[in-house]
């Protein structure tokens, strides 16, 4: 960091002014390369939002988090409560993922990806300019008497505002409730979903107030990640960074003995949407948006000089003055976070459908038959995780083994549900050559294996 740099802006939060009222941020639309692939991933973000609670795989929906009922959907796959210690897995890869993640690539996911960051730049922020002008036109008008015409403009935004939140709203709880239930909801009378039409209409002002109002300080002062990234970035993290070896000392005449490359325009400050010089450093509230790279590379060519003057960089690379490169502790994280992300694909795809859990019942003895086998009594308990009903039946995998059913043997098993049935273990006693042994038994929903259990069997040996 360049020692002229004044650290007194760190005494003060970007979006409150000297008097400690709100400051609020009139960010320019940047222009260039950045914002238009930001522009791109936008579009596909949104119809990505929109259209999953409307997949359904095998019935199921592709996602879904069913907070109320601890049941989540990943891929049309059912994740109970039973499957508690996968997600306790997964949890823990995700946090790793995210140490990681933030740790060498900084705040990026901030920027480029976070919802907040693309409906409030990409959706409201745009609407808000189409509407009432550019960031300068907003500034000018907001302090001059409002005329009616700004009347009128402004309520036409916050009308918009309110219908775009309260769509959101409803395909934010399609995603916890499903997209079947949000319509049910809107198609019965409310008394019927008093909680539903509650947490539409919650959402629906959260939204609103967050994107109407709130805006960056969400990213600025509420959202636990952004507090993290303090203790998660170090040094040679990556980070939307100015280099200040090259810029410095700053000089708005062209072409001055001994200036810097930085002319001192301030349009990296006006685009952000944070409202923070980057020149300063890093700095919490930057949430890497990449728009000062934009604004500043399009300066340096109307100047003529070399872009990139703000870029993607660690503190270290710029320090040492050396172009970003893929270091051997980039590579080894970046694969670390390969194998965490294979290992969680593999536990959810050899996840069962079925879980069962086979025990003797307890106090049953040893039963000689008269057919001259002997036999165990066991209970089998199965949940069928997925949404469907699936047929079922045991199968044992050696061939001299029986399975008798008691009572009313199950031919299918209804979604989500735990049933229980009893059954006795018949075997040739000529197989049975220890006091214990384990015998495999199939759970099968049709010719299609669904697992494999053991069953304790007991002789008197
Ligand atoms: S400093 Fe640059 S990257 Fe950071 S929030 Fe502001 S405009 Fe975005
Ligand atoms: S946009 Fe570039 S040239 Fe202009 S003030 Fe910022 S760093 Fe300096």
């Amino acid at each position: 960091m360049s020692e002229a740099i004044n650290e007194e802006f760190r005494n003060r939060h970007s979006t409150i002014n000297k008097e400690g009222k709100r400051n609020w941020i009139y960010a320019l639309q940047p222009k260039g390369k950045l914002y238009q692939y930001r522009t791109w991933l936008s579009y596909f973000y949104l119809i990505l939002f929109v259209s999953l609670p409307f997949i359904k795989i095998d019935g199921n929906p592709m996602f879904q988090f069913n907070l109320p009922e601890g049941e989540f959907t990943f891929f049309g796959v059912l994740f109970t409560p039973q499957d508690f210690i996968m997600f306790g897995i997964g949890m823990l890869i995700f946090i790793l993922f995210i140490i990681i993640f933030t740790l060498i690539y900084g705040r990026i996911f901030c920027g480029w990806i976070c919802p907040q960051t693309i409906f409030m730049e990409m959706v409201f922020r745009k609407i808000e300019y189409f509407i009432e002008g550019d960031g300068n036109k907003q500034k000018n008008n907001n302090k001059k008497e409002w005329t009616t015409e700004m009347y009128v403009r402004k309520t036409i935004k916050h009308i918009v505002f309110l219908a775009i939140s309260f769509g959101i709203s409803n395909i934010f709880l399609s995603y916890i409730i499903g997209i079947d239930g949000v319509f049910t909801i809107m198609r019965e009378p409310i008394s019927n979903h008093v909680v539903g039409f509650v947490a539409m209409v919650f959402f629906t002002l959260a939204f609103y107030v967050v994107y109407a109002f709130v805006r960056e300080i969400v990213c600025t002062v509420i959202c636990p990640y952004g507090r993290l990234q303090g203790v998660l970035l170090d040094k040679n993290s990556i980070l939307v960074a100015y280099n200040y070896l090259r810029g410095e000392p700053r000089n708005k005449k062209k072409n001055s003995d001994g200036a810097g490359d930085c002319i001192d325009c301030g349009m990296c400050v006006n685009v952000c949407p944070t409202n923070i010089d980057i020149r300063n450093g890093t700095q919490l509230e930057c949430i890497n948006c990449t728009a000062c790279i934009d604004a500043c590379n399009m300066m340096m060519k109307n100047v003529g000089r070399p872009p990139e003057l703000i870029t993607f960089a660690s503190e270290n690379a710029i320090a040492s003055g050396k172009k970003f490169e893929f270091t051997y502790r980039i590579k080894s994280y970046t694969a670390f976070l390969g194998i965490l992300m294979v290992l969680l694909a593999v536990l959810v795809v050899t996840r069962t459908t079925f879980d069962a859990t086979i025990m003797r019942v307890p106090g049953q003895t040893l039963q000689e038959n008269s057919d001259g086998t002997i036999s165990n009594l066991y209970r089998i308990k199965v949940t069928n995780k997925s949404n469907l009903t699936l047929a079922y039946h045991l199968v044992a995998a050696d061939p001299t083994v029986k399975i008798e059913r008691i009572g009313q043997p199950l031919d299918s098993l209804k979604g989500r549900q735990l049933t229980e049935e009893t059954f006795f273990l018949k075997v040739l006693p000529a197989n049975v050559k220890k006091r214990k042994v384990d015998f495999e038994i199939k759970l099968m929903s049709g010719t299609k294996l669904m697992e494999s259990k053991k069953a304790v069997f007991i002789s008197e040996y």
